[in-house]
């Protein structure tokens, strides 16, 4: 396994998804193709630094978490990153991927929790959904859809719908920070009767927008 391009290694709490809550590891690979208008990573789209897997390892192990989050930027437009997702599951870690959807998740390690988007329209990237992602998702995967306005969210139900997304994984709902008002996605979930998860991200209630938390 070859080195890899690393924004950040951080020990926090897992704000988003069916882990929500536990102390977790994050690992940040630097880079990502995409230009989301609501990004709240752009800091790790240039710069960081070359890790040797070893290191990525040792570091992960020195914060004593079960939980281990592979994370962008987007880790998989760093090809090696498939090794070292492998290299954690073997090491007894629950893993999971944090990734935009647009990059073929086909290679995952099958021990791996991918937590998948599907780009909405206020994203500004939803041409860059690769459909095909969704044979790949398992029951114990997720898909994520970050809700800004109206019009996302008839968007989102539409997907939903057309590629009966909640018979095949656990699908989230979740507000863009600061744009969307969490009660009126809530109120349209429960008016529509979505089988989806509402989710607020849980770190930005606690730290906000801080780097590294
Ligand atoms: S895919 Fe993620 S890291 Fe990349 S621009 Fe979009 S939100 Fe930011």
């Amino acid at each position: 396994m070859a080195r890899l391009r690393l924004t950040e290694i951080f020990h926090s709490l897992q704000g988003e998804g069916s882990s929500v809550g536990w102390r977790t590891v994050f690992v940040r690979l630097t880079g990502c193709p995409l230009r989301c208008g609501y990004c709240d990573t752009s800091y790790a789209f240039k710069g960081g630094d070359w890790w040797e897997p070893d290191a990525i390892l040792d570091e992960v192990a020195r914060h004593g978490a079960r939980h281990v989050t592979v994370t962008g930027g987007e880790p998989l437009a760093q090809p090696d990153c498939l090794d070292l997702l492998a290299r954690l599951c073997d090491a007894g870690y629950r893993v999971s991927l944090e990734t935009s959807g647009a990059l073929d998740v086909s290679g995952v390690d099958p021990r791996v929790v991918k937590v998948m988007d599907l780009k909405t329209p206020s994203s500004g990237e939803c041409d860059k959904n690769l459909y095909g992602n969704l044979d790949h998702l398992t029951a114990r995967d997720q898909v994520k859809f970050v809700i800004g306005n109206e019009v996302d969210y008839r968007w989102s139900c539409e997907q939903l719908e057309h590629y009966r997304l909640s018979d095949r994984c656990e699908v989230l709902f979740s507000p863009v920070a600061g744009q969307m008002a969490p009660t009126d996605l809530a109120d349209w979930i429960l008016r529509d009767r979505l089988d989806v998860r509402f989710q607020i991200q849980l770190h930005k209630l606690l730290w906000g927008d801080e780097p590294g938390r």
